[in-house]
This record gives C-alpha cells, sequence and structure tokens, in this order.
C-alpha cells in the first residue's frame, strides 16, 4: 500500500515507528523505511530520538546483502512500566508490564466501599511497593471498568473528578478507559499484531462489549461509544431490552442470560453471583455434562451471529475471545464463531479471519488499561485522528 510522505516528522510518524518496531520484535532502519513508507533521513531521526529516550535499542546485526551489516533495532522492554487496574464487582486486579507488553506483576485484592480515589491511590502504593517499581520509572496509571468512558462526567462514580484526584496525588498520568476497550488495546499490543491487521475483540462478563483496534489505535467512536456489540440485535422481533432495542445479543448470550438459561433447563444453579454460578455451568459444559454443554454452546451460538455481522461490517482480519466469560468454556464459543465465520464471513475468500482465545481472559481488561498507559507513553500522538 502506497503511503503519502510527510517533510515533517509528526507524532503520528513515532508512534508509526514504535508500532512497527514493536510487531517486528526486531528490525533494521532500511526495513523501517520499507514498512512505513518513511524516508530513510526521517527514520534516522525518529530512532535517534527513540533510542535517547530509552524506548528502543540496537541488538545485533542482520546480514545485508551488499556486505554491510545493518543493526537491528528493538524495544527496551524492562526500562519503564504500565500499571492498569481493572475495576470487579468486589475486587481489583491490579497489573504492570514493561513497554513489550509482558506482564511483570499482578495482584488480585478485593476492594468495596470508601472514597474511590482515595482507596485508587492506596492500592497504586502499595502496588508498586510489592512490585518494588522505582517510581520514576512509572509511566502512568489507567483505570478500567465497564461503566468507565474517557471525558465521562456524569455516569457512575463521577470518573473525570477521579481522574483528576488521583493524577495530582500520585504525580503521573492518569486514563480512564472502558474494559472492552482496554481488553483490546491489551491483546493488540502484546500478541504484536501488525497495525495493518483490522483487529476485534469480544470480551464477555457482566455484559458484552468489542473492542476495535484500526491502525493501530482504538477506535472510539463518536462519543467513546464504539464496541456495544452486546446491542446488537440479532432478532427484530425479539426479547426487549434496557437500552430500547428488541433481541439485542446481550439478552441471549450474557453471563446473565446463560445462567437465566440453564436454570430453565432445570441444571442446578446455585443462586451466588452471577459470575460463580456462569463459571460453574462453564465447568460442567466442558468437563462433559451434556445439558450444561448445549446451554453454552446455544449462547455461543447467539453472540456468533453478532459477531459474524461485526467482522461482515468492519471486514475484520482477527477476532480474539477474552474477557472473564471465555475464561473456563472458551474453546466452545471459539469453536462456534469459527463455524459461523467459514460459513457466513463475507471476505472469508480474500483473507482468513483468525479466531482466537485469549490467554488471561480473566486479567486482559487490566493488562489492557497497562498497555494503555505504555503506548499513551511512548507513542504519544496514537490516535485515530493522526494515524488515518
Ligand atoms: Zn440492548
Amino acid at each position: 500500500m502506497a503511503r503519502r510522505e510527510t517533510s515533517v516528522a509528526g507524532p503520528g510518524s513515532r508512534a508509526l515507528v514504535v508500532d512497527v518496531v514493536r510487531s517486528a520484535v526486531s528490525i533494521s532502519r532500511v526495513e523501517l523505511a520499507e514498512r512505513t513508507g518513511l524516508t530513510q533521513p526521517s527514520i534516522s531521526n525518529i530512532v535517534r530520538d527513540l533510542i535517547a529516550d530509552g524506548v528502543i535499542h540496537e541488538t545485533g546485526s542482520a546480514d545485508s546483502i551488499r556486505g554491510k551489516p545493518r543493526k537491528l533495532l528493538a524495544i527496551t522492554a524492562a526500562n519503564r512500566f504500565g500499571i492498569g487496574f481493572q475495576l470487579g464487582p468486589e475486587t481489583v486486579t491490579c497489573v504492570a508490564i514493561d513497554l513489550t507488553g509482558g506482564v511483570v506483576g499482578r495482584e488480585v485484592v478485593p476492594f468495596d466501599g470508601g472514597d474511590l480515589a482515595d482507596r485508587l491511590a492506596e492500592r497504586f502504593d502499595d502496588f508498586i511497593a510489592d512490585l518494588d517499581l522505582p517510581r520514576d520509572r512509572i509511566e502512568g496509571l489507567a483505570v478500567v471498568a465497564p461503566t468507565a468512558r474517557p471525558g465521562d462526567e456524569d455516569t457512575g462514580p463521577a470518573w473525570a473528578a477521579v481522574r483528576a484526584a488521583l493524577t495530582e496525588r500520585l504525580g503521573v498520568p492518569v486514563l480512564v478507559e472502558n474494559d472492552a476497550a482496554a481488553a483490546a488495546l491489551g491483546e493488540f499490543w502484546s500478541r504484536r499484531v501488525s497495525r495493518e491487521q483490522a483487529f476485534g475483540s469480544v470480551y464477555l462478563s457482566s455484559g458484552i462489549g468489542a473492542g476495535l483496534v484500526f491502525g493501530g489505535a482504538l477506535h472510539r467512536g463518536a462519543s467513546f461509544d464504539a464496541g456495544e456489540l452486546g446491542h446488537v440485535s440479532i432478532a427484530y422481533d425479539g426479547l426487549p431490552c434496557p437500552c430500547g432495542n428488541r433481541g439485542c445479543v446481550e439478552r441471549y448470550a450474557s453471563m446473565a442470560a446463560t445462567v437465566d438459561a440453564a436454570r430453565a433447563a432445570g441444571l442446578p444453579v446455585e443462586q451466588k453471583t452471577v459470575f460463580s454460578a456462569y463459571d460453574a455451568i462453564a465447568h460442567a459444559a466442558v468437563s462433559g455434562d451434556p445439558d450444561a454443554f448445549a446451554v453454552i454452546d446455544r449462547a455461543a451460538g447467539y453472540l456468533s451471529v453478532a459477531v459474524t455481522s461485526m467482522v461482515n461490517l468492519l471486514d475484520l482480519g482477527r477476532v480474539v475471545l477474552t474477557g472473564p466469560g471465555m475464561a473456563v468454556a472458551g474453546s466452545i464459543y471459539a469453536r462456534r464463531l469459527r463455524a459461523a465465520l467459514a460459513a457466513g464471513a463475507h471476505a472469508r475468500h480474500r483473507h482468513e479471519i483468525v479466531v482466537e482465545l485469549s490467554a488471561q481472559p480473566r486479567d486482559a481488561a487490566g493488562i489492557g488499561a497497562a498497555a494503555l498507559v505504555v503506548q499513551a507513553s511512548i507513542a504519544p500522538g496514537h490516535t485515530a485522528a493522526d494515524v488515518l
């Protein structure tokens, strides 16, 4: 694909170079110029700045056809860290990653009551002390929750106020993000997905969300509401949804809907939280209980209808299934989705549509939160507007 070369290397060019080095693992300056479409002088300037900033380093050499060995460039992993907090109903999952997306620390602790900003600030101090991470190497904190969105002033906890209070108290940049969107960026970053790939993730938790990464940047939509996969309707005259639509896939395939379906099918369902009741059904399904399998498989079938529409609408090349709901029975969902895409993905004859399971589905949003911090730090200007 031909790219337009800009005469001045802006933040978008720096983000582009970081992203190509990250996904390539190691790469020469010549290859970088070929892959990015930037001129050799631009590449030289950007690489010099990135080495000076400690973001990338030279590592070994590759043989050149014309004799002179070419130095290879790679991301400097252990230099700096991003911290992500994933808020659950009763716990907070705390994750630290290095610049390559590798997890260097993880803790899950009970979390309830009190002033949210105070509690998060204390947790931050304890977490980096537990890991013995030097504070001056921390690039920031991102907090993710189902209700959180960047710029949200008036829903759920007042996220803008929480963010402002944390920024002042901690002295590092603080971001707030929706859990499904963060999980998508985390999967994109840690899997070293190339920015040329149209990438999506499906996040099954209390609701159903999706995250979309185009050109290496999260796609957010006009009001940070992109990715509401749960409210894609799969039936014109289906079940009414609190959102106002009918037939939303969340009414058929959310964890709560699956627990209800299991109960209706006569399966023993304990009256605990939706999460624990769902996990018990998922465990039974993968352990050979045919009734439990049928319930999960049906939910997977409903979800696959909505995800196939998403793939067709956006011409995605890769989809990752993630979130707590995929932790136990993800293989059942993946099998259903692969079958649905093999039969109904419009672009299936033109390119492969890869379906993968997250390696860490329960922690994906926390890892993604930390990846948001890393991306904002080493590749600033990495917004859709800069890239496209
Ligand atoms: Zn709905």
